[in-house]
């Protein structure tokens, strides 16, 4: 069963804590035991499972991901996002997370993050539950 969470991104650069509208996808797909995916469709976006407990791990990320591929570094891409581009590949666009009690089985620190790299902008992002 796949379902769809749209997001709406307020700042070039975020980590989005979408735990919530992922347990509830889970949910909904009615299954005790198996496997979720959660998959970013989006070439400047990117998923990840992270510490949600303290604000500052997210933000220490952000601020490492953009030393490491800042925005203005001469890249070739025209579009001139290039850096939002290596940023979601360095993330990477998916996690799978067990699924048990019909929740995703997560550490007690641990939340599941959308990051985006390119916005403002609505996203959608797929959970898929097996
Ligand atoms: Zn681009």
């Amino acid at each position: 069963m796949i379902k769809r969470i749209q997001i709406n991104s307020t700042r070039r650069c975020e980590m989005i804590d979408i735990t919530p509208q992922v347990a509830e996808a889970v949910r909904e797909a009615g299954i005790d035991e198996g496997l979720c995916t959660v998959y970013c469709p989006h070439t400047t976006g990117a998923v990840t499972v992270n510490e949600g407990a303290d604000p500052d791990v997210a933000a220490d990320i952000l601020a490492r991901l953009e030393r490491l591929a800042p925005p203005d570094a001469g890249y070739r891409h025209a579009e001139g996002n290039s850096d939002a581009h290596i940023k979601a590949a360095l993330v990477g666009p998916s996690v799978t997370i067990p699924v048990e009690n019909g929740r995703p089985v997560l550490g007690t620190w641990q939340r599941i993050f959308f990051c985006e790299f390119d916005g403002p902008r609505t996203r959608r992002i797929l959970v898929t539950t097996i």
